[in-house]
């Protein structure tokens, strides 16, 4: 039996949002029973949030997918076990019929990914295109027409599936989303948004822009160390910091005294122009 699951890779994702529209285009006033039934205008079962993180001209956006992890242990089958199910492939099925009228459901959810149709006066949220699936399929629609490979699905217990090759090889990379919660997401995120430390280096003693100087990123907690050089505009940027550390920064250029600065991740941190001083 199947396994199935998602790999989000933020870094692939420019927001082109096809994956909503895809996913509006098979539910939208199309019912899929017993799996799910027709969703109406203003019900999304896919989340796209843009991400703006960063300060001044060191801004980024990602875009990260929230929709239902198809925990494996889900909070929301706990509270209501008469309305919600697990199928043995994983999927997590609101039961169209048993959970009508239930709008406390959303709350039972700490992902936000049940939603409300008005309409039909039903609970509702991803099924990972289940009738699809049982139809033979391989792939759901936002995957299928996700033009980035920025979405990956598959069977995460066939160790021959894309997605497990995917998994394997990427595993240091891979996050849940919200681990903490103890719900066991089925999918997994890569590149999901996290600190970095910029700046601008200037030779002091003309204004230059301080090209190739050698920046060095040591945590003081962790002892991690993450290098980068400056480019011809003196600019430098390390990405992906574990959040909520401490580090030191430490900037060596030929013919200058080396700087050092104390940083800390609490956000991305854009340190603006450092100068240097002649040695
Ligand atoms: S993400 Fe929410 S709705 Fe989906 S299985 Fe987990 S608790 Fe249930
Ligand atoms: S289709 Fe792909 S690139 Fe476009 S928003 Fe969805 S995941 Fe991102």
């Amino acid at each position: 039996m199947a396994r199935y699951g998602f790999v989000f890779n933020v870094e692939r994702c420019n927001g082109c949002y096809a994956c909503f529209l895809a996913c509006k285009d098979e539910y939208t006033d199309s019912c899929h029973r017993p799996t799910c039934a027709a969703t109406t205008e203003g019900v999304n079962l896919i989340k796209v949030s843009e991400v703006e993180y960063g300060t001044g001209s060191k801004v980024k956006v990602d875009y990260v997918h929230t929709i239902c992890q198809q925990c494996a242990n889900p909070p929301c089958m706990a509270k209501y076990p008469d309305q919600i199910y697990k199928r043995p492939d994983g999927i997590v099925i609101i039961d169209p019929e048993k959970a009508k009228g239930n709008k406390e459901m959303l709350k039972a959810c700490p992902y936000g990914a049940i939603v409300w149709n008005e309409k039909a006066n039903l609970p509702q949220k991803c099924t990972m295109c289940a009738h699809m699936l049982d139809a033979g399929e391989k792939v759901t629609r936002c995957s299928e027409v996700c033009p980035n490979q920025a979405l990956l699905f598959g069977d995460l217990d066939d160790p021959n599936s894309e997605i497990s090759k995917y998994v394997k090889e990427h595993k240091d990379e891979l996050v849940k989303l919200k681990p903490e919660y103890g719900t066991e997401p089925a999918h997994y995120y890569r590149h999901l948004p996290a600190p970095f430390v910029a700046g601008e280096v200037v030779c002091g003693d003309t204004d230059e822009c301080c090209k190739g100087a050698k920046v060095t990123l040591t945590c003081e907690e962790c002892g991690s160390v993450f290098t980068t050089e400056t480019d011809f505009l003196g600019d430098f940027e390390i990405r992906r910091l574990p959040v909520n550390k401490t580090f030191k920064l430490v900037i060596k250029a030929d013919g200058y005294k080396t700087k050092e600065l104390s940083v800390r991740t609490m956000a991305a941190v854009n340190l603006g122009e450092i100068f240097l001083e002649k040695a």
